[in-house]
């Protein structure tokens, strides 16, 4: 049985087959392909965009979906994880999808469940769906051209499960990532280029992706506002310029922190075409991994 816990569990040719079903999806909106099966939602940390967009999926797919709120599960009974999971597991649903604050935890369901789990986040370590629709986004834009292309990962990079999915992925698509970033934000490793401020690279890529500062994740305080930290690193117009640059953002966006309202305006800024292409992305790979 195959789970997607990091982006490595899909081959390249595999991301070539999901993509060739996002753009169905994308056009296709509701069907019958999983109609009969039932996908368990089971959210540990906050989510707005990620879980409706798999429940979406899931539902336009044809699919029943449970969501299981962990504020008045169990959990707050003193069950362990494991025994919940395994409860669940028990009542034969076709997937799990699951987001937690601990890294690693997903991975380590996979041996205790009959079906796929899907990890929608799992603490600063991966988070596999949402690499594979800012990949896709990226490919419809270029209109598959990918090969050389270059993209400046701002902000907090370090703290990012959406970073660390995103430069594991794009490089095996040809895109080099650049990372921006102050140096409490930046990685430990010299594996990527690494520079302090936008316009040192402003000229040489071809897509910003901007990050939230993840405050929840921190254990020392490194700014007294983020207003400190926009001062620097927010995307204004005066950095962009009239660059024919693509604009993502994972989301959350904190206006004028990590981009101005201007540049949220600005038709450079694909925010919502992202997640748009998350419910198609989503509908594929459940329909991958549901058998
Ligand atoms: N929504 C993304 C995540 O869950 C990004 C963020 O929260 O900043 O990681």
């Amino acid at each position: 049985m195959k789970h997607l816990i990091t982006t490595s569990d899909f081959g390249s040719d595999e991301i070539e087959a999901l993509f060739e079903d996002t753009r169905m999806f994308n056009d296709l909106q509701s069907n019958t392909y999983l109609s009969g099966k039932l996908v368990v939602t089971l959210f540990f940390e906050n989510s707005t965009r990620t879980r409706s967009s798999f429940e979406i999926a899931a539902k336009r797919l044809g699919a029943e979906v449970v969501s299981l709120d962990v504020g008045t599960s169990s959990r707050s009974k003193g069950e362990t994880i494991f025994d919940t999971v395994a409860n669940l597991n028990a009542m034969k649903p076709d997937a799990i999808i699951i987001r937690h604050s601990e890294c690693g935890l997903p991975g380590s369901l996979t041996d205790k469940v009959d079906c796929p789990i899907i990890n929608a986040g799992d603490g600063t370590n991966a988070h596999p769906t949402q690499a594979l629709l800012d990949l896709f986004t990226i490919v419809e834009h270029f209109d598959g051209d990918t090969q050389g292309k270059k993209i400046a990962i701002v902000g907090d990079v370090k703290t990012s499960r959406v970073a660390a999915s995103n430069v594991k992925l794009l490089p095996r698509f040809g895109i080099e990532p650049i990372i921006v970033a102050p140096e409490h934000f930046k990685f430990n490793h010299n594996d990527f280029k690494q520079v302090n401020s936008l316009s040192e690279v402003i000229d040489e890529v071809d897509v910003v992706m901007s990050l939230r500062t993840q405050l929840e994740r921190h254990s020392e305080v490194y700014y007294a506002s983020l207003q400190e930290y926009a001062k620097d690193y927010c995307i204004t117009q005066e950095v962009f310029g009239d660059r024919d640059i693509l604009l993502l953002h994972p989301g959350p966006v904190n206006r004028n922190v990590d981009i101005s309202d201007e540049m949220l305006e600005d038709k450079r800024n694909k925010i919502l075409e992202q997640v748009t292409n998350g419910v198609a992305v989503r509908m594929a790979i459940l329909k991958k991994l549901i058998k």
